[in-house]
């Protein structure tokens, strides 16, 4: 297993990775930082999202820059803004003592500020294609000077139409730069652009499959099925920047479960089999632009989605099968950086999810859900570290003037009071939301109690039936309890998912005839 030590960074940049708590490379960073450490080659990386791709290129690139440079020294394009801050927060987190400044610079945000921090001199512009080109245009932003061209997520980029953009800019940069491709997904549209726009590079692959450092937390919450929709808002509520998706069974659940989101004000929608291609296109991309930030889906619909740095998915009903259940959550979690899966479970789906945890081979968590107290804290810690970052980013002229307006002749604290009123409503108000009730903690040791569609006319004896479930669920054969061998049919009770293994399998293997094992009618524990 190959070390950062291994791979040529500095002293400095080792002591900024322990700190962080990256304990090794992932497999791209261990591909790329020697080759783009050792100066010569253009680079085209490919590894799958959440692998590392952004320190797969900014260690390296933060080694090789000057300090005390009067020009941008690296430029990175990447698809969106929030990928811009994202990679930007990153690359500043990495840069250790060096004195590098490292802006993003994206579409939405006030040009004046972005002019004032170009101007104070930037090392490393993180950017947006279109307000890249703005700069350029308007001459605020220089790149005759480059010595790094960085294409983040290039295939996300083609996928969202910013491609002349892209070339535009490759074509205005200083022609001595050194350009490195980074990638997900490599389509021939690519593989052109490197063609066609780098120098002499090295193509650095990682095959897929071969480097989920990812890790998904796994909780579950028991609920009732009528708080379930509560439950959710409260977990949506608990967290600075959701971004997931919450799966339902059916389509008409998953519309209900959107349109109830939207009704309370969050930005959701529903993606599920009735969608015209076109439509479900665009949901995906605002899916994928976060216009939107939460997805509510059927497994169907949520098929072949290619987005995977989700903060959370949410079981909002439980999957058909642990295979459904291993799909889902892995979409979440990305390389360190730990998603989270959560599960809602009703006590009548309890043994449902013991059978899915021991299949899918996973440990699932229980957590209580959190207290609306609890929500409203949050929020409120959020609103206080919001608004101290909008002021050590610089407030506005015409704001400060409106605010001694409202100042004069009013009590400060009243006015700000009615100012909160006026922004969050009932939205800080406990009254917004319901009371969740505590379901009964399910009994985990329990049996079911199982009925066997052959007897003693079929030649079954106690002993054979029990030979029989032993081997079909590799079950010990004291757990085999209440043998009852009849003329025509036979019972016995096994613990829950042992039950459920056995249920499954007669499902899945005698369609259309009736199971030859069936959950018995009468009460289920014994
Ligand atoms: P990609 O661009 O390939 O989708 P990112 O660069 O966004 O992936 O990295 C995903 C997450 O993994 C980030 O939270 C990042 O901080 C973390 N990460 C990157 N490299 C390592 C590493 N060597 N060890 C642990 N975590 C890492
Ligand atoms: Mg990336």
């Amino acid at each position: 297993m190959e070390s950062f030590e291994d791979l040529g960074l500095s002293e400095d940049v080792l002591k900024t990775l322990k700190r962080k708590g990256y304990e090794e490379p992932t497999p791209i960073q261990v591909k790329t930082i020697p080759v783009i450490l050792a100066g010569k080659k253009d680079v085209v990386g490919q590894a799958q999202t959440g692998t590392g791709k952004t320190a797969a290129f900014g260690l390296p690139i933060i080694e090789l820059l000057q300090e005390n440079v009067k020009h941008v020294q690296a430029l990175v394009l990447t698809p969106t803004r929030e990928l811009a801050i994202q990679v930007a927060e990153e690359v500043n987190s990495l840069k250790g003592k060096k004195r590098l400044s490292v802006v993003p610079i994206y579409g939405g945000q006030s040009i004046d500020m972005q002019l004032r921090s170009l101007k104070k001199g930037v090392d490393v512009v993180v950017g947006t294609p279109g307000r890249i080109i703005d700069h350029l245009n308007r001459r605020t932003l220089k790149l005759g000077a480059i010595s790094y061209l960085v294409l983040d997520e290039a295939d996300e980029m083609l996928n969202m139409g910013f491609i002349d953009e892209v070339k535009e800019i490759m074509e205005s940069a200083n022609p001595e730069k050194r350009t490195m491709l980074f990638s997900a997904t490599m389509p021939t549209e690519i593989m052109r652009i490197a063609e066609k726009y780098m120098r002499a590079y090295e193509v650095l692959g990682v095959q897929k499959g071969a480097l989920t450092v990812s890790q998904t937390d796994q909780i579950y919450f028991e609920v009732s099925l009528s708080d379930k929709f509560e439950a959710l808002c409260r977990i949506i509520d608990m967290e600075a920047a959701f971004y997931g998706l919450v799966f339902c069974r059916t389509k008409i659940d998953a519309e209900t479960v959107a349109n109830h989101l939207i009704d309370r004000g969050y930005d959701a929608d529903a993606l599920h089999g009735d969608l015209s291609q076109s439509q479900r296109e665009k949901i995906l991309n605002k899916f994928k632009k976060r216009q939107i930030n939460i997805l509510v889906a059927t497994d169907v619909a949520a098929r072949g989605i290619d987005v995977h740095d989700l903060t959370h998915v949410i079981n909002f009903a439980l999957p058909q099968d642990p295979e459904s259940y291993v799909h889902r959550i892995g979409r979440t979690g990305r390389a360190g950086k730990e998603g989270t899966a959560i599960t809602f479970v009703t006590p009548e789906e309890y043994r449902k999810l013991q059978y899915i945890r021991k299949s899918a081979k996973t440990d699932i968590r229980r957590e209580t859900l959190p207290k609306v107290k609890d929500v409203i804290r949050i929020k409120k810690q959020r609103i206080k570290s919001d608004l101290e970052e909008i002021m050590s980013s610089g407030l506005q002229d015409n704001y400060l003037e409106m605010s001694r307006e409202l100042l004069s002749g009013n009590f400060p604290d009243e006015m700000l009071a009615a100012l909160l009123q006026y922004a969050f409503h009932e939205e800080l108000d406990e009254k917004s939301y319901t009371e969740i009730e505590d379901v009964k903690t399910v009994d985990t040791t329990g049996k079911t109690r199982l009925f066997v569609a052959k007897g003693k006319k079929d030649g079954l004896t106690p002993r054979k039936l029990v030979d029989f479930i032993k081997d079909k669920c590799n079950i010990r054969e004291e757990k085999i309890k209440g043998v009852q061998v009849l003329e025509k049919f036979s019972f016995v009770a096994l613990p829950f998912q042992e039950a459920e293994v056995l249920l499954n399998h007669f499902k899945k293997n005698k369609k259309g005839r009736w199971p030859l094992i069936t959950r018995a009618k009468e009460g289920r524990k014994k």
